[in-house]
Protein backbone atom coordinates (compact mmCIF):
# COMPACT_ATOMS: atom_id res chain seq x y z
CA UNK A 1 0.00 0.00 0.00
CA UNK A 2 2.74 2.82 1.25
CA UNK A 3 5.92 1.97 -0.57
CA UNK A 4 8.41 4.52 -2.33
CA UNK A 5 7.10 6.66 -4.78
CA UNK A 6 7.20 5.90 -8.76
CA UNK A 7 10.08 7.87 -9.73
CA UNK A 8 9.18 9.41 -13.12
CA UNK A 9 5.37 10.99 -14.05
CA UNK A 10 5.33 7.94 -16.63
CA UNK A 11 6.13 5.11 -14.29
CA UNK A 12 3.78 6.19 -11.53
CA UNK A 13 1.29 6.01 -14.47
CA UNK A 14 2.22 2.58 -15.63
CA UNK A 15 2.15 1.51 -12.02
CA UNK A 16 -1.09 3.17 -11.68
CA UNK A 17 0.01 5.42 -8.58
CA UNK A 18 -1.44 8.75 -7.18
CA UNK A 19 -0.38 11.45 -9.35
CA UNK A 20 -0.07 13.25 -6.13
CA UNK A 21 2.68 11.41 -3.89
CA UNK A 22 2.88 8.33 -6.18
CA UNK A 23 2.85 6.15 -3.05
CA UNK A 24 -0.82 5.12 -3.03
CA UNK A 25 -2.39 2.25 -5.34
CA UNK A 26 -5.20 4.19 -7.74
CA UNK A 27 -7.14 1.04 -8.05
CA UNK A 28 -8.02 -1.55 -4.73
CA UNK A 29 -7.84 -5.15 -6.58
CA UNK A 30 -5.54 -6.13 -9.42
CA UNK A 31 -6.91 -5.93 -13.26
CA UNK A 32 -7.60 -9.26 -13.92
CA UNK A 33 -10.24 -9.25 -10.68
CA UNK A 34 -12.98 -8.69 -13.18
CA UNK A 35 -15.89 -8.30 -10.31
CA UNK A 36 -13.62 -4.82 -9.00
CA UNK A 37 -11.19 -3.91 -11.52
CA UNK A 38 -12.61 -0.66 -11.78
CA UNK A 39 -13.05 0.05 -7.88
CA UNK A 40 -10.95 3.09 -6.27
CA UNK A 41 -10.82 4.29 -2.91
CA UNK A 42 -12.37 8.09 -3.16
CA UNK A 43 -8.95 9.44 -1.52
CA UNK A 44 -5.58 8.14 -1.96
CA UNK A 45 -4.75 6.20 1.23
CA UNK A 46 -1.42 7.89 1.50
CA UNK A 47 -1.98 11.13 0.82
CA UNK A 48 -5.82 12.05 0.70
CA UNK A 49 -5.69 13.00 -2.30
CA UNK A 50 -9.25 13.24 -4.01
CA UNK A 51 -8.62 11.10 -7.18
CA UNK A 52 -12.77 12.05 -8.78
CA UNK A 53 -12.11 15.88 -8.20
CA UNK A 54 -15.88 16.48 -9.25
CA UNK A 55 -18.41 14.72 -10.07
CA UNK A 56 -18.30 12.97 -13.45
CA UNK A 57 -14.53 13.85 -13.63
CA UNK A 58 -14.09 10.37 -15.33
CA UNK A 59 -15.71 11.25 -18.32
CA UNK A 60 -13.04 12.54 -19.98
CA UNK A 61 -11.51 9.66 -19.66
CA UNK A 62 -14.27 7.81 -21.19
CA UNK A 63 -12.52 9.84 -24.34
CA UNK A 64 -8.95 8.92 -23.89
CA UNK A 65 -10.39 5.23 -23.52
CA UNK A 66 -11.77 5.92 -27.39
CA UNK A 67 -8.60 6.68 -28.53
CA UNK A 68 -6.87 3.82 -27.22
CA UNK A 69 -9.72 1.44 -28.57
CA UNK A 70 -9.28 3.12 -31.50
CA UNK A 71 -5.37 2.74 -32.00
CA UNK A 72 -5.70 -0.62 -30.96
CA UNK A 73 -8.44 -1.50 -33.32
CA UNK A 74 -6.01 -0.34 -36.17
CA UNK A 75 -3.06 -2.11 -34.99
CA UNK A 76 -4.17 -5.36 -34.95
CA UNK A 77 -6.09 -4.69 -37.99
CA UNK A 78 -2.59 -4.42 -39.40
CA UNK A 79 -1.19 -7.36 -37.35
CA UNK A 80 -4.21 -9.25 -38.87
CA UNK A 81 -3.09 -7.90 -42.10
CA UNK A 82 0.70 -8.87 -42.13
CA UNK A 83 0.31 -12.13 -40.19
CA UNK A 84 -2.35 -13.73 -42.01
CA UNK A 85 -1.98 -12.43 -45.57
CA UNK A 86 -5.11 -10.54 -45.61
CA UNK A 87 -7.78 -13.21 -44.46
CA UNK A 88 -11.62 -13.35 -44.77
CA UNK A 89 -13.21 -10.47 -42.96
CA UNK A 90 -14.02 -12.45 -39.99
CA UNK A 91 -10.92 -13.07 -38.87
CA UNK A 92 -10.03 -9.17 -38.61
CA UNK A 93 -13.53 -8.77 -36.21
CA UNK A 94 -13.00 -11.56 -34.45
CA UNK A 95 -9.28 -10.92 -33.60
CA UNK A 96 -9.95 -7.05 -32.89
CA UNK A 97 -13.13 -7.76 -30.64
CA UNK A 98 -11.49 -10.29 -28.66
CA UNK A 99 -8.65 -8.23 -28.44
CA UNK A 100 -10.92 -5.09 -27.15
CA UNK A 101 -12.41 -7.55 -25.06
CA UNK A 102 -9.32 -8.92 -23.55
CA UNK A 103 -7.99 -5.45 -23.02
CA UNK A 104 -10.99 -3.72 -21.70
CA UNK A 105 -10.09 -3.58 -18.00
CA UNK A 106 -6.63 -2.21 -18.59
CA UNK A 107 -7.80 0.23 -20.93
CA UNK A 108 -10.65 1.46 -18.69
CA UNK A 109 -7.69 1.72 -15.73
CA UNK A 110 -5.02 3.11 -17.62
CA UNK A 111 -7.71 5.96 -19.49
CA UNK A 112 -8.32 7.00 -16.06
CA UNK A 113 -4.71 7.44 -15.20
CA UNK A 114 -3.82 9.23 -18.44
CA UNK A 115 -7.06 11.41 -16.99
CA UNK A 116 -5.38 11.86 -13.83
CA UNK A 117 -1.64 12.76 -14.73
CA UNK A 118 -2.25 14.53 -18.17
CA UNK A 119 -6.07 16.70 -18.06
CA UNK A 120 -5.64 17.40 -14.61
CA UNK A 121 -3.38 19.56 -13.10
CA UNK A 122 -2.16 17.81 -10.13
CA UNK A 123 1.26 18.53 -8.85
CA UNK A 124 3.91 15.72 -7.59
CA UNK A 125 4.86 16.15 -4.24
CA UNK A 126 7.95 14.64 -3.89
CA UNK A 127 8.50 15.51 -0.41
CA UNK A 128 5.15 14.39 0.85
CA UNK A 129 6.07 12.16 3.99
ZN1 LIG B 1 -1.36 9.95 -2.83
Amino acid sequence: MCDKPAGSKLNGLLKQKCPKCRRGKVFTHPFYNLAHYSDMPKNCVVCGHQFEIEPGYFYSAMYIGYMMTSAMCIIMGAIVYFLLNDPDTWVYITAIISTLVLVSPLTLRYSRMVAMYFITNVKFDEKWK
